[in-house]
């Protein structure tokens, strides 16, 4: 069983990760230099990008037992008029150098989420389109990833206008992982920041609930339990805005008991948010990378989570059954509607 440490405040951390991680007055991100990294044994094309991206493969196929996974494909596929849907998509990733959390399995290594200096660098939204317009036959989606993109929420807009002016909105599709771990989205960004998040054409948004309750989320993240509550107040002023927004969970707990009802429970709040949203969320099976395989050895209740996950992911799968007709469960992820985007 892992030693109960002091969780994370995420409060105070991520506001001294923010301070660290981006330059507002110079428009500047603080991005992981991938080469070089304790992730780039991972990766399986080397870093691009002057070691400051990566190519992401995107499959819909998963593991057996678990939902297909078309994201973000799908959407990406519906903004830029390309049919058939393919099985895989490429995607140009670049990560921001923090994280507030530390997710044990997390394929992200630690040295790659503190914003640090010697691990990193300082680009403009033009650098890094700059950089992307240099890559041969690039890859159609750009995906922000972290690290948290949610403590630099400014780099969305950013990124936007600087493809907008270097001609590449309506040929890109902009794609930003979201941790639900901060409100900064909402404190810090300007209402004309806002109004292009919602009016940018090829964009969408993933959430990721990290955990099915209070202690499997406190157990993923090692952030408080009452973070878990948090992640959906934040999660439904994110829907309040209309964004197409889609989500990703993840399973894990090392608990065995009331694996069943957490799940429910998970799906019921998630419901009181939106009624549909839980048909944009694909539940993400987690596996074992690098990083994420050296912090394994050392822990049981972690090998012991990846079989509850397998439970958990049996439970949301019926809950989803019972709970929606064939119909809208069988509909394209990016055609399921929302109270704040209907059909
Ligand atoms: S929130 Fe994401 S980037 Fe941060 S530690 Fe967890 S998995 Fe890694």
């Amino acid at each position: 069983m892992t030693s109960p440490a002091k969780p994370i405040d995420t409060v105070r951390f991520a506001a001294r990760l923010r301070g660290r991680a981006i330059d507002v007055e110079g428009g500047r991100v603080l991005i992981s230099r991938l080469a070089g990294s304790g992730q780039e044994v991972d990766l399986t094309l080397p870093a691009n990008c002057n070691g400051y991206g990566r190519v992401r493969h995107f499959r819909v196929a998963t593991a057996e037992g678990w939902p297909t996974n078309s994201l973000p494909i799908e959407p990406a596929c519906r903004a830029l008029g390309i049919t058939p849907v393919p099985d895989m998509m490429t995607a140009l990733v670049f990560q921001n150098a923090a994280c507030a959390w530390r997710c044990w399995y997390c394929f992200v290594p630690e040295e790659l989420l503190k914003a640090d200096p010697n691990h990193s660098a300082w680009f403009t939204a033009a650098e890094l389109v700059d950089l992307y317009r240099q890559i041969p036959d690039p890859p159609r989606i750009i995906d922000l990833s972290g690290g948290s993109p949610d403590l630099v929420p400014e780099w969305t807009p950013w990124m936007m206008r600087a493809l907008a002016d270097a001609g590449l909105a309506e040929t890109t599709y902009l794609w930003t992982d979201d941790n639900l771990s901060t409100t900064y989205l909402f404190d810090s960004l300007s209402p004309a920041d806002l109004t292009l998040l919602r009016h940018y054409r090829n964009y969408g948004r993933v959430c990721c609930v990290k955990g099915f309750d209070a202690r499997s989320f406190a157990f993923n993240t090692r952030a408080a339990p009452q973070d878990y509550n948090r992640q959906f107040e934040i999660l439904r002023r994110v829907l309040d805005l209309g964004l197409d927004v889609y989500g990703y969970v993840t399973l894990t707990s090392p608990h065995d008991d009331g694996v069943a009802q957490g799940v429910a429970d998970l799906i019921d709040r998630l419901q009181a948010i939106d009624p549909n949203y839980p048909l944009r969320i694909i539940p993400l099976r987690i596996q074992v990378f690098t990083p994420v395989e050296q912090r394994l050895a050392r822990d049981d209740a972690r090998e012991r989570s990846l079989a509850v996950q397998e439970e958990a992911i049996a439970a949301w799968t019926g809950e989803l059954e019972r709970r929606f007709p064939p119909n809208l469960r069988a509909l394209p992820i990016c055609h399921v509607p929302l109270r704040t985007r209907p059909a």
